[in-house]
């Protein structure tokens, strides 16, 4: 059908929306999507080859082929369209472990042994050596041992299991001894008091919400007593007129009654970030050398890794929490052994800093911020008008439930439009595709490359040249927009 047709033909073999609807190849499309949305995409997508047909002045082909392409379209509109799918963000809230975006991106080592180690069969639960069944994780424990000098090591789903696991295999039909300053709500409704009655052991809050002394701890232990549990904060603090024992003290105490004493780290650093300014994370090597019995803490925050929860300490509590029934329901798959597996080499290594993105993104100094903001705004502030992109001083922070009272010097990328509000702006970026997440701080839009990887920017830049040509949210809803927002010119990053 090459020869030139004239416009009534074309319109003529152009199906209608009815007709589409009820074809059978779309009662998928319609029960995933419903019935409003496939018809409203179809109408676009109609409309786009009305246009290209008729300028062209040819159709495809005979109608079956006609049909097809209009269904392939729709596909592709309707995924692009299902803005719930997982999918990769741009991450220029500044948040280093954002929680709502993915906390930890992994180290390029981590993606690599989980691509190796998903492409293929690999030795999760079989010992190479003997030819026979093995145990999962052993070499990922003995690697945490020696980073750690913990005498043994468990990998669960995440740190809220590793706390609920350990709680229910040392303290199980006892008490559970906890200041009343550490009965927090981690987020996302973790309640420390819930999973202690989870666990099926009892609570029993000593002292009081500023201050509680060792001598609290001391009177409240009985015969039902199983465990001291110390929890850090995360991303609650108690200042002023503050007072808790030292964990080395705590340890001592709990050695002595022979409870064994459990701390919830939550972000848990395995590096210590007191020069970066950041005071309160006591890593995990110093909690096990204060005498603690058994420390958790998550694989996805400071660490850097993969989600999950780590659980290190004394062999003996160890062997009861590896053996608990709960174990099997929480237990880690191969990609996140993989992944963490690369992760922790890396810091056994020394390279972590470099390597894990989490990690160099909290290293950041102001003036390598600085620099990045303006090679970036060299690169892409001259053809951008009527935007006015500006670096500003500001901060990031580092998220996670960690550090919350520190804030991360940082130069920001501050962007403004003579007429549109940084609302506007915002929410334009965070439709396209990749999302890019700003953050609003007072009237403005700003952008922190901290937490933009260096391989995003380009695709960054691409978006705000995009968005200096859009003329506002009246056409937000048409057909060019949209399509604009499906197709950015530049797709090297994924
Ligand atoms: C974050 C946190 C948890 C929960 O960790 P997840 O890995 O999110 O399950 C538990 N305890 C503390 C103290 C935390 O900060």
């Amino acid at each position: 059908m090459s020869q030139l047709m004239n416009r009534q033909e074309i319109l003529r073999a152009l199906p209608s929306v009815d007709q589409l609807l009820r074809l059978p190849a779309l009662e998928e499309a319609i029960g995933r999507s419903g019935r409003d949305q496939v018809r409203d995409r179809l109408r676009e997508v109609l409309a786009d080859l009305r246009r290209s047909w008729l300028e062209q002045g040819t159709l495809p082909g005979p109608p079956e082929v006609i049909r097809e392409e209009v269904l392939v379209r729709l596909h592709h509109r309707l995924g692009v369209q299902t803005r719930r799918r997982t999918q990769r963000v741009i991450n220029a809230t500044g948040v280093v472990l954002h929680t709502n975006l993915g906390r930890a991106p992994l180290a390029p080592v981590a993606i690599e042994a989980i691509r190796e180690v998903a492409s293929g069969y690999c030795n999760l639960e079989y010992d190479l050596a003997s030819g026979k069944r093995g145990k999962r994780g052993t070499g990922l424990e003995a690697m945490l041992g020696d980073l750690l000098s913990a005498p043994a090591a468990a990998v669960v789903n995440n740190c809220a299991a590793a706390v609920l696991l350990t709680l229910n295999a040392l303290a199980e039909g006892g008490e559970v001894i906890i200041s009343r300053g550490e009965l927090v709500e981690i987020g996302g409704s973790f309640r420390i008091p819930d999973v202690i009655a989870k666990s099926g052991a009892r609570l029993r809050e000593v002292g009081t919400t500023n201050r509680t002394r060792l001598s609290d701890y001391e009177a409240a232990i009985t015969p039902e007593t199983k465990l001291i549990l110390r929890v850090h904060p995360s991303n609650y603090r108690i200042v002023g007129f503050t007072r808790k024992p030292e964990l080395s003290e705590l340890a001592a105490l709990a050695r002595a009654h022979q409870i064994p004493l459990f701390d919830d780290l939550g972000s848990g650093s395995l590096v210590d970030l007191r020069p970066i300014g950041i005071p309160e994370e006591p890593t995990a090597a110093e909690s096990l050398a204060a005498g603690v019995s058994v420390v958790a803490f998550s694989g996805d925050k400071l660490l850097g890794g993969p989600q999950c929860g780590i659980i290190v300490g004394e062999a003996s509590h160890l062997q009861r929490i590896k053996s608990n029934p709960l174990m099997r329901a929480l237990r880690v798959d191969k990609l996140t052994y993989a992944a963490l597996e690369a992760t922790v080499a890396s810091y056994l290594r020394g390279t972590a800093r470099e390597e894990i993105p989490a990690l160099a993104a909290l290293h950041a100094t102001r003036g390598e911020t600085a620099e990045r903001v303006t090679r970036f705004l060299d690169r892409t502030a001259a053809n951008i008008l009527p935007l006015r992109l500006e670096a500003v001083d500001g901060s990031s922070v580092v998220g996670g439930g960690s550090a919350p009272e520190v804030q991360l010097p940082s130069v920001l990328v501050r962007v403004a439009h003579p007429t549109l509000s940084a609302a506007e702006l915002e929410t334009w970026l965070r439709q396209q595709t990749p999302p890019i997440i700003g953050r609003i701080e007072g009237d403005h839009l700003l952008l922190d490359l901290r937490t933009v990887h260096p391989e995003e920017e380009p695709l960054l830049a691409d978006r705000l040249l995009a968005l200096s040509a859009w003329s506002g949210p009246e056409t937000a809803n048409d057909t060019r927009q949209t399509r604009t927002a499906d197709h950015p010119a530049t797709s090297s990053v994924h």
